[in-house]
Order: C-alpha cells, then structure tokens, then sequence
C-alpha cells in the first residue's frame, strides 16, 4: 500500500498537509456518516498513523512498510463498530477534538439533572383491566434536607476545589490509534461543581444526597398493556447543585390469566359445544372479564367459528371504548351414544338420502 497515494499527497508532504489530507478523507468516510466507505477510512487512517509519525514515517520511506504490526494487525482487526465517539458533539466536533481544535467537553459545572430510575412492577392480569393504584417502594439518593443538597453545614461557605481549581473537571492526554486525544473526565473530588464546602454538612457528610427508600403510589390507568412503561416525573434521584430530580420508569409486567387470552384490547376463549347445539343453535353463558354474558349460538355454528360479544373486552387506555370478547367455538362430536340415540341417528341417516357406510355399529344396539 502506497501511503502517500492514499492520502493523495506528495512524498515531500508537510506534517500539516498529511493532516489536512487525512482529515478531509476521515470526514468523508467515515462509517458513521451513513454514506461513508469503511475500507477507505481504515486505510486513510493506517496511513495517517504512519505519516503523522515521525519515527514511523521514516521507516516507511527507507522500507516501504512501518515495521512488523502494520498493514496486519495494526487496523485490520480494529472494530468501528464498536468504538464509541462520545464527545458530546456532532460528527465535526469529533475531529476538532482529535486534532486539537476545539476544547475537550465534560460534564458541565452548575446544576444537573438526577439521574432516572428504572423498575419493573409486576400486577395481575385483572389490574391491568381496570386499573389500580399500587405502592412501590423506591431507594434513591435524595437531597439532604439539612443543608439542601449543597453538601455545606448550613451558615458555612463553599471554597475552589483545588484538585481542578474550580474548573468541575481534569483534562487528560490519551494515547489512542488516531493519536493523542484529550480526555476530559468529571473531577472525583468536587463531582464536577468546581467548589467543595468548607465545613461538610454533618447529615450527608458533604455528599449533599442521602439514600432514602420511599413509597410512591403509582396509578396504573385501566387497560395498560404488558410492557407499557409508566414514567413518574421528578421521583427519580435527586438532583445535584440543586438542579431537577430524575425520573422513575415503571415497566409493567402483565401476569397472564387462566381464563383469558388477552390480545390488544380484545380477549379470547374457546366455548366448546355439543354437536346439537351447532347444529339447532342455542344461547349459552359464557364468562367474561366483566362477569357472565349471554352469547347467541346461531343454528348452523361451525368447528373453528368465532362469535363477538362486543364491548366485553378491555377498556382502551384513556378512553371510554372497549375492546371485544371473542369465543371460539369448538364443536364437540358425541364418542358413546345410547341405544335410542343410535336409532335416531340412523333414522337420520336414512332421511338425509346420504349414500354412506356407518360404522358406529354401536354399545348398546
Ligand atoms: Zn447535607
Ligand atoms: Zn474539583
């Protein structure tokens, strides 16, 4: 591979422009533009990795090749997919942060907001229906109320922490294979204020939180589904500085009924019925979420038909509408049948003129 060819540059190329050449091609293919060419970004940056260094590039233009660990191992096994350009920046700010042009971005100074909690509330097949009200018991850091989240003994004041000089954050270099990025990471010894109390609150010791478990009532609205989530505003972790509290994410989790498959709104179940009834039609009883209901079988009802009783399902979430009960019907054929109902049925047989060969010779004739 030809290096410079890649780049598009000049033998004689200065550093600047090998990284002018390099940062316009990274712009252009990098896979996560959508549109990008991942084999042309590896390679524009196997070559960069080489050019850029000063070492390296000598090497390469004496041997044609960078040393043992290059053109192999050196990007081919480098997973793109798997790297996480977390600068807090769109596309351009990635590059900026690279090559030194822009400030390095952390968690900014002042107040935060909380951060969520999520949990999974198991309820009954039935209190999904019709909705119920359920306690949940929350552990979650809340603001001290002694010193109001602010970590200093009331009536003290707040200093310039002096692990970041009030900065909230510690700059890094790192060494990665696009070179050396700086790294901003949140101070440890302030969390990122940039001023630490000068004498710590007695209750929370200066953290300014304390863990505290509470029991939130939780409405769950009539007709909520398996897996609904229900988001609980401002009754997630407390926030810091002062600022919001988190939210608390509520996963619903459905237990299933042994009467009742539930699908959408509307519920199902399978009626089975005597031959007779399919055959002369009949009223029945059929049990519902909502309590027994009267379902007309018309004369003529098939294996496998499905009837409605309209309005017998679940109320739709917010709405005065229900959804459907649906029975399946399943018709049940007669395995015994009595001496007299052996007769009768041949005297059917005989009536309906079928040409058949019965071989129900029967139990009992
Ligand atoms: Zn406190
Ligand atoms: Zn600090």
């Amino acid at each position: 591979m030809d290096y410079y060819k890649i780049l598009g540059v000049e033998k004689n190329a200065s550093d600047s422009e090998i990284k002018r050449a390099y940062r316009k091609l990274a712009q252009q293919h990098h896979p996560d533009t959508g549109k990008g060419d991942e084999k042309k970004f590896k390679e524009a940056t196997e070559a960069y990795e080489v050019l850029s260094d000063k070492q390296k590039r000598a090497q390469y233009d004496q041997f044609g090749s960078a040393g043992p660990g290059f053109g192999g191992q050196g990007f081919s096994g480098f997973d793109f997919k798997n790297v996480n350009f977390d600068f807090g920046g769109s596309f351009g700010d990635i590059f900026d942060t690279f090559f030194g042009g822009g400030q390095p971005r952390a968690r900014k100074k002042g107040p935060t907001k909380g951060s969520d909690i999520e949990m999974v509330l198991q309820i009954a097949f039935e209190e999904a229906i019709f909705g119920v009200t359920k306690e949940v018991e929350v552990s979650a850091y809340q603001a001290c109320s002694h010193c109001k989240g602010i970590g200093a003994e009331p009536g003290t004041e707040l200093k310039s922490c002096e692990d970041c000089s009030g900065t909230g954050q510690q700059v890094k270099l790192q060494r990665t294979p696009f070179g050396q990025i700086q790294t901003a990471t949140t101070c440890p010894s302030c969390q990122g204020a940039g001023q630490i109390p000068e004498k710590k609150c007695k209750e929370c010791k200066g953290a300014g939180h304390m863990l505290k478990t509470n029991r939130i009532k939780a409405k769950i609205p009539a007709g909520i589904h398996d897996q609904a989530v229900i988001r609980l505003a401002g009754k997630g972790e407390a926030g810091r500085q002062g600022g919001p509290q988190g939210d608390l994410f509520l996963h619903i989790s459905v237990a299933p009924s042994k009467h009742f498959e539930r699908i959408k709104d509307d519920i199902y179940t399978i009626e089975h019925i005597h031959v007779l009834q399919a055959i002369m039609g009949d009223e029945i009883t059929v049990k519902t979420v909502h309590g027994d209901a009267k379902l007309i079988i018309p004369a003529g009802t098939e294996s496998g038909n499905t009837l409605k009783l309209k309005n017998y399902g679940v109320p739709k979430v917010g709405s005065a509408a229900k959804g459907d009960h649906i029975v399946k019907i399943k018709v049940d054929i007669p395995k015994k049948l009595s001496g007299k109902e052996k007769k009768l049925y041949d005297e059917l047989v005989r009536e309906s003129k079928l040409d058949i060969k019965p071989q129900n010779k029967g139990f009992f004739s």
